[in-house]
């Protein structure tokens, strides 16, 4: 008997350990916040919308996932407009030097944009998207990669034994359809499975101790555009979803965590939001405050804009209550049982030359693929709607062919846009061509030919990661795809992620050619591809089958332009010194007040303050051997830290750093410290920092 007795033991402690090791989760965040000031914003796509300060960081948020057969995982959501190939690249290649070339690859590492509209932008390479910014930006594109990088780093050391639950809720209130016109092109049987023209479902996944409970990680998607921020926006913000994870990681480390700072990790990534807004009043009249026209975009007065805000009075107050919103529905998903949906992980990756494809269309009452036709990918090209913009921002992309803008960068290259051809014209139909980017081979590649799709399995859970922004029925055919191969409990769709490649309409909303349709770009049958692509690709998953990788996109490093220029001095003012508080805070404050200090500063752009700050909130500790602890950042959303040119031959500038005191902050003396660093006229750049009086809170 005690000789079984031992190997029976060992066989337990064996299965306990394979349990304990069934799944493996580790979290990580690490700020990627670019160039604060003068840098134009990835988004809106207009000129004028340069950065000229901090009101909310930017974060990458990175999740590693192994199962018991060492099957790996990396799922990054980033504050960023969107992921791009060169960025991801970069990323991978300092994994590589670090771990070897099997851990982390092209395979199963993926990197999803919160589409947030008002970061620094220039980081994309493809032509087109960096022009609004003027060309490449160094300093964005290595902020990017530097703290990806880092926060994959931070969770690959933190892994440890988890399990999975999913929940999910439904949120009224945060979200409206920008093209319910076109939505109403797609069948009516079709539409007659849902009940809304967006998707109002916040779905959840959780890791957790699979002892304790204890949570160690949250991924929240919400089909939303971050645009609460307006394009009048100077002030980077990680927008509606940015601050619900800000929200959402305060609840869960302490509400006086810094931001960044929480062992607990919870991204609200991006989905299938390609047409959804967060204006939820809707578009109106900018004079006369009407509602109007959803069709035309038109107003009746002369000069009046039409575009969509809301819920709140000015877009701080509209980014806060969606975030809240948000926050709030991912907090009783949390706090709900959940299932659990542990199991072994997987993922499928490939590259498609989407011009190139050839497939059968999808017939979205059948569901099912017609294969009596083939219908065929064209080369990249944006219609005339595109340059109209949206009700989240009108008529921002003013890139008309034959005229002369205020953006040098284009009226220099514009000459070099090939025409479209016939076949281009036929392909595209009925879009009106305006940009044939296609066919554009001066500077180098404007838009991807090349796309990066994968679909993931985490347990009982398949994430479909795409190249853009799916508009709600295209998301919602192709979650359907999905399922169906794979008999997944649940499909989540991934926006933005690794490659960025504009909108994906269905076919149907495609011949109404508005503006997700106009920049649908590879043409009317462009989701008929993806549905076939993720089809495949999910049945090779599950039958655990090898598929080519595909072509690998062009890598254009060594061809990048920038009109960008880069700071060339700073000076302090006569008899003052850089860091100087020359607007001190009134001694006395209390809750709701709104504290300011004026600093002497150099261009923001000088520092790389990755993981260090511009602007600090300090309290006493003790007034005695007057020392004092951080209480609050600049990537808090009651500060604000604006930078401003006041001469730009001398190079003198000022920073103004607000803390609205929120309710409860304890009673004591506080000050602001701001930190930074000027350029020496005649080369170098030195650190300085600078102190406000001391003021009391009560
Ligand atoms: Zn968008």
């Amino acid at each position: 008997m005690s000789v079984s007795l031992v190997p029976a033991a060992l066989a337990l402690q064996l299965l306990w350990l394979l349990g304990a090791r069934a799944l493996q989760v580790g979290v990580g965040i690490a700020d990627v916040t670019g160039p604060p000031a003068e840098i134009g914003f990835m988004g809106y796509a207009k000129l004028e919308q340069k950065g000229h300060g901090i009101h909310l960081r930017q974060f990458s948020r990175a999740f590693v996932i192994e199962d018991e057969n060492r099957n790996r995982l990396v799922f990054v959501s980033v504050d960023a407009a969107m992921m791009g190939n060169g960025v991801r690249q970069e990323v991978l290649k300092r994994l590589r030097k670090r771990y070897g070339d099997s851990m982390y690859n092209d395979t199963n590492v993926i990197i999803s944009g919160t589409h947030s509209h008002s970061t620094p932008g220039g980081f994309l390479m493809d032509f087109l998207f960096d022009l609004p910014i003027l060309g490449f930006v160094r300093e964005t594109y290595n902020a990017y990669i530097a703290g990806i990088y880092r926060s994959i780093v931070i969770a690959h050391y933190k892994l440890t034994p988890a399990k999975m639950m999913y929940g999910e809720t439904e949120l009224l209130e945060a979200n409206i359809n920008r093209s319910p016109t076109s939505y109403l092109r797609n069948p009516p049987e079709e539409r007659a499975r849902y009940k809304y023209d967006v998707d109002k479902t916040l779905a959840q996944i959780r890791f957790v101790n699979p002892t304790s409970n204890k949570i160690i990680g949250v991924i929240n998607w919400f089909a939303v555009h971050p645009t609460s921020m307006n394009n009048t926006n100077k002030l980077i913000s990680s927008d509606n979803v940015g601050y619900a994870s800000v929200l959402m990681e305060k609840e869960l480390n302490g509400k006086n965590t810094i931001p960044g700072t929480g062992n607990i990790v919870a991204a609200f990534a991006s989905t299938n939001l390609g047409d959804v807004s967060p204006n939820i009043k809707g578009p109106r009249c900018s004079k006369s405050g009407k509602v109007c026209d959803q069709e035309t975009l038109l107003c009746k007065l002369p000069g009046e804009e039409c575009y969509a805000s809301g819920p709140g009075k000015d877009m701080f107050e509209s980014t806060k209550i969606i975030a809240t919103r948000l926050f709030e529905a991912g907090m009783r998903v949390l706090k709900s049982p959940g299932e659990d949906l542990t199991g072994s992980v997987g993922v499928m990756h490939q590259y498609v030359n989407m011009p190139e494809e050839s497939v059968f269309p999808y017939d979205p009452v059948a569901q099912s693929f017609n294969e009596t036709e083939k219908v065929h990918g064209c080369l990249p090209a944006m219609g005339y709607s595109f340059a109209a913009g949206t009700t989240d921002g009108p008529g921002a992309f003013d890139f008309k062919q034959g005229e002369t803008t205020s953006n040098p960068l284009w009226n220099a290259v514009r000459d070099f846009i090939a025409e479209p051809t016939k076949e281009d014209i036929k392909c595209q139909a009925p879009k009106p061509i305006l940009l044939a980017t296609g066919r554009a081979k001066f500077p180098y590649e404007w838009q991807p030919k090349v796309v990066s799709c994968s679909v993931a399995k985490i347990g009982g859970l398949f994430l479909a990661a795409v190249p853009g922004e799916f508009t709600t029925m295209s998301g919602r055919r192709l979650r359907d795809v999905v399922g169906k191969m794979s008999g997944a409990k649940k499909v989540v769709l991934a926006g933005l992620s690794n490659i960025y490649s504009d909108y994906i309409a269905t076919p149907e909303e495609y011949q109404a050619q508005r503006y997700e349709a106009a920049s649908t770009i590879y043409g009317p049958h462009t989701l008929d591809i993806y549905l076939n692509k993720y089809a495949e690709m999910t049945q090779a998953l599950v039958q655990g089958k090898e598929m080519d990788p595909g072509p690998s996109p062009p890598d254009f490093k060594d061809d990048l332009i920038t009109l960008v220029p880069p700071v060339l001095w700073d000076s302090a003012p006569w008899r003052k010194e850089f860091g100087d508080c020359v607007k001190q805070p009134e001694t006395e404050h209390s809750y709701g007040d709104v504290v300011t200090a004026t600093f002497v500063s150099g261009h923001p752009r000088n520092g790389n303050k990755r993981g260090k700050y511009y602007a600090v909130i300090e309290k006493q500790e003790s007034d005695q051997d007057d020392s004092w602890v951080v209480h609050a950042t600049d990537a808090d959303w009651e500060t604000k830290f604006t930078w401003r040119r006041e001469n730009s031959v001398l190079g003198t500038s000022y920073v103004d750093i607000e803390w609205e005191i929120p309710a409860g902050t304890p009673k004591g003396v506080y000050r602001i410290h701001h930190y930074g660093n000027y350029k020496y006229i005649l080369g170098g750049i030195y650190s300085y920092e600078g102190w406000s009086q001391g003021f009391t809170v009560s």
